[in-house]
């Protein structure tokens, strides 16, 4: 018999993310969410300039879908 998983919603993505250990970034869906999290607050929170965003493969400068 199994439990049915309970899920919550990433704080980044908004997908539901299985709270179990099959979630080792919970309530994160991922590693890149929890990372892009985290820099969002410490940007907002200590400025710092130049640190490298997480989440920067979300913009392919060379993407070519015009
Ligand atoms: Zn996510």
């Amino acid at each position: 018999m199994t439990k049915p998983v309970p899920t919550v919603p990433c704080p980044t993505c908004h997908k539901p993310v299985p709270w179990s250990k099959e979630s080792p970034w919970r309530p994160f869906c991922s590693e890149r969410c929890r990372l892009i999290d985290l820099g969002e607050w410490l940007c907002e929170e200590r400025r710092i300039p130049g640190e490298p965003t997480a989440g920067e493969d979300e913009y392919d400068p060379e993407r070519q879908d015009s």
